[in-house]
């Protein structure tokens, strides 16, 4: 048995994480829960004065947004789409007879819905933000958090197929959005210092899919558009990324016709907390046991 199958068997065994029977997808106990929102009242905490407007959506979003991304053009690999029944009785009739025989895949005449999984919590935003008309001066900064999927089963419990983004996103000039993106990696820095973790900061890139996407991926590195901050969980010689700090430059803005009050198409960066790896990095670190945990982190997090 490797390393990673035993840390998500511990998570099983405490009842931390309740096996679904399904790689990724796992039930989370209420002292699991309990530290996640801990962890988000510390975000607040460091993120509360900045007065960004905060916004929930359902895990799901509309399909010709998710379509208008381009995020089938990048990662067709990860992205999970709501299909139902729509037929007559008849229909209905053929498809209980279909998964009756189990030879056939009873999905098959499923049809897609209106309804996507949504892959990272600020994508409903920008089509949003859009329709509301131009962007102020100043700056414009959001609060967002939601459930994500993305389908990379996986035996690494730090790799869920549905797991949980909150997310600041800040649209306005470059100079306002690379600012945002820099406060926040010392931000980020900082919290994971008062709850007792090692981090390390490391320009990073997108799994973009295919030949082509290498070169994405490349340009993306190069351009130093991507940051991620990791944490020991599964590896140490392999950290995990527990947040990404993204700058967009004005590919958003120019997608979704974001404008600024004077004209120029907006610049968009998102910086995304991974709330179920920083919570999981938390119990490698200090125990599967939150009363034995450091009573500093404790009063951090708990007051
Ligand atoms: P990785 O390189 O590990 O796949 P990522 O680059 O795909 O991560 P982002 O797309 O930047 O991650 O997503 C923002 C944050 O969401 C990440 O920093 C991470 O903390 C978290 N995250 C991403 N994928 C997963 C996943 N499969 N399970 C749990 N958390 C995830
Ligand atoms: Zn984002
Ligand atoms: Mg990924």
């Amino acid at each position: 048995m490797d390393m990673q199958t035993s840390f998500l068997d511990r998570l099983f065994d405490a009842g931390l994480l309740i096996d679904t029977g399904v790689e990724g997808l796992y039930g989370r106990s209420g002292q699991f829960e309990d530290v996640i929102t801990a962890f988000e009242r510390l975000i607040d905490r460091f993120g509360g004065a900045d007065g960004a407007e905060a916004m929930r959506f359902p895990p799901g979003m509309n399909r010709a947004f998710f379509e208008k991304s381009g995020y089938m053009k990048s990662f067709p690999q990860l992205a999970g789409t709501v299909h139902s029944f729509c037929g007559n009785e008849l229909d209905h009739m053929s498809l209980l007879q279909c998964m009756e025989v189990g030879e056939e895949d009873w999905t098959k005449d499923q049809k897609a819905t209106d309804i996507v999984l949504t892959p990272a919590a600020c994508y409903p935003l920008y089509p949003t933000v859009a329709r509301r008309g131009r962007i102020p001066a100043k700056g414009a900064l959001y609060d967002l958090q939601s459930y994500c999927f993305r389908h990379e089963p996986s035996q690494d419990p730090a790799r869920q197929q549905l797991f949980r983004m909150r997310e600041y996103v800040c649209m306005g000039t470059e100079t306002h959005v690379t600012e945002f993106r820099q406060t926040w990696m010392d931000r980020g820095v900082q919290m994971m210092k008062e709850v007792g973790l090692e981090v390390t900061i490391d320009v990073a890139n997108d799994p973009f899919f295919g030949r082509a996407g290498k070169m994405l991926a490349n340009n993306q590195r190069d351009q130093n558009l991507k940051f991620e901050l990791l944490i020991p969980i599964t590896s140490v010689a392999r950290p995990t990324a527990c947040m990404s700090f993204n700058y967009h430059q004005d590919a958003f803005g120019s997608k979704w016709g974001l404008t600024m009050e004077d004209g120029n198409v907006a610049h968009t960066a998102c910086v995304g907390f991974g709330l179920e790896r920083i919570a999981l990095a938390l119990f490698h670190t200090h125990g599967l046991d939150v009363a034995d945990w450091p009573e500093n982190v404790r009063k951090t997090l708990w007051g």
